[in-house]
């Protein structure tokens, strides 16, 4: 098996992995940069925005892969994509149609979601479902998924196997989310005899963190809502459903009434098949915050009938207005955030717990805050593996390997 990693071994995100035995090539992963090449946080839109495949493996953002490209003769087997993040499948739309692309159920729903809101030219539908620990075969490559525990739902780890070898590609992980056993299962008995692992390694060189794991930072929500005499707003990514998790069990906790958007209902309901423990739009203590921009893209999308299907949850500003210290509104996005507070009669010493990586915090939605007397209170966990964990993931896999 020959092993060449196009991008992401230096960098976090924007993983290519080729592999070939015999006369098979198949891709891990497929993702799109998160930095451009001097490290510099990257416009992905502005990069790929009317530009060719050609321009775009000029300008070094598409690796020279033969055979992946529309237009090409078709010259790779299958992609397998580790999960639902940008960096890991974001150039997808640039490869063959009739290359397939094999992913987990949920990671498939997910990229889905995000076609039916923003239409960015991603056929999920077409991605064909692997299920976690059952080996599937191409060509001369046996390719076993494991389902790991990350910020990304249902996300991958694959073992890889052909030609008397065996690869080892963890994807992205950690082991202090809500699936954490998932890392402790796969410690105490990872796969044998590999002769190649290829790791992630976001958080080396990254500082402690403040909260150190998915249920501290549960606890905080739980502790603010209770002490919260105004309402409450969480800023969290919408398809980060450990922490949707988390937030709901803080609510159901401290009787508080957890209001997600359209987007997130959506994104819940599309889950329903993958799991039945996540929380749905008419679970108690949960009702849904209708706003027209989320409504159009459903109807756009030929889902008008969903806003039917939601419609007996709905909650408009009167009953906000009136239940504010026993209300936490789910909000994600910077510029929409304003339009959602402007119809709370007073918002003067709410918290704003920010449930995200602190960068994404904008000086507008700051000063927002400064000009509303609203209080941004960071209350996050990395979605990747702390360096212990990595230690003692590396050290599983025997000697020879060192961090
Ligand atoms: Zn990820």
């Amino acid at each position: 098996m020959k092993v060449i990693i196009h991008r992401g071994a230096k960098a976090i995100g924007g993983n290519c992995v080729e592999l070939t035995s015999g006369e098979s090539r198949i891709l891990l992963d497929f993702g799109m940069p998160i930095v451009d090449e001097e490290g510099e946080s990257f416009d992905s839109k502005a990069a790929t925005n009317g530009k060719s495949i050609e321009e775009l493996k000029n300008s070094k953002l598409l690796p020279e892969i033969e055979g992946l490209y529309k237009g090409q003769e078709k010259g790779i087997d299958a992609v397998f994509i580790s999960h639902s993040h940008q960096d890991h499948y974001g150039l997808l739309k640039y490869i063959h149609p009739q290359i397939p692309v094999y992913i987990s159920r949920g990671a498939r729903e997910l990229i889905d979601v995000i076609e039916v809101f923003i239409g960015t030219g991603f056929d999920a539908k077409s991605y064909r479902t692997l299920k976690s620990r059952e080996p599937f075969v191409t060509g001369p490559f046996t390719v076993t998924p494991s389902l790991v525990d990350h910020s990304g739902f249902d996300a991958f780890s694959y073992l890889i196997e052909a030609g008397g070898k065996r690869l080892f590609y963890s994807g992205d992980f950690r082991g202090h989310g809500r699936k954490s056993k998932l890392l402790d299962i796969m410690i105490a008995n990872p796969p044998g005899n590999i002769d190649c692992l290829l790791m992630e390694g976001s958080m080396l060189g990254r500082g402690k963190l403040k909260y150190d794991d998915e249920q501290a930072v549960y606890e905080r929500i739980e502790q603010i809502l209770r002490d919260s005499k105004q309402v409450t707003f969480l800023f969290c990514s919408g398809q980060n459903i450990d922490r949707i998790v988390s937030a709901y069990k803080a609510c159901l906790r401290t009787d508080s009434i957890f209001v997600i958007d359209l987007y997130s209902a959506f994104v819940l309901s599309k889950l329903k098949n993958v799991s039945d423990h996540l929380p749905q739009f008419d679970w108690k203590n949960i009702r849904v915050k209708f706003m027209r921009y989320h409504a159009d893209a459903l109807v756009r999308a030929g889902l008008k009938e969903l806003l039917y299907v939601f419609n007996p949850r709905r909650i408009d500003m009167p009953e906000i207005n009136e239940n504010k210290n026993k209300i936490m509104m789910l909000a994600r996005d910077n510029s929409i955030f304003p339009r959602l507070v402007k119809n709370i009669d007073d918002v003067d010493g709410a918290i704003l717990i920010h449930s995200m990586w602190e960068g994404y915090v904008s000086d507008e939605l700051k000063q927002f805050c400064v000009d509303n007397g609203l209080l941004i209170e960071q209350v996050h966990t990395s979605g990747h593996a702390k360096i212990e964990d990595l230690k003692r993931f590396v050290d599983a896999f025997g000697d020879e390997y060192q961090i």
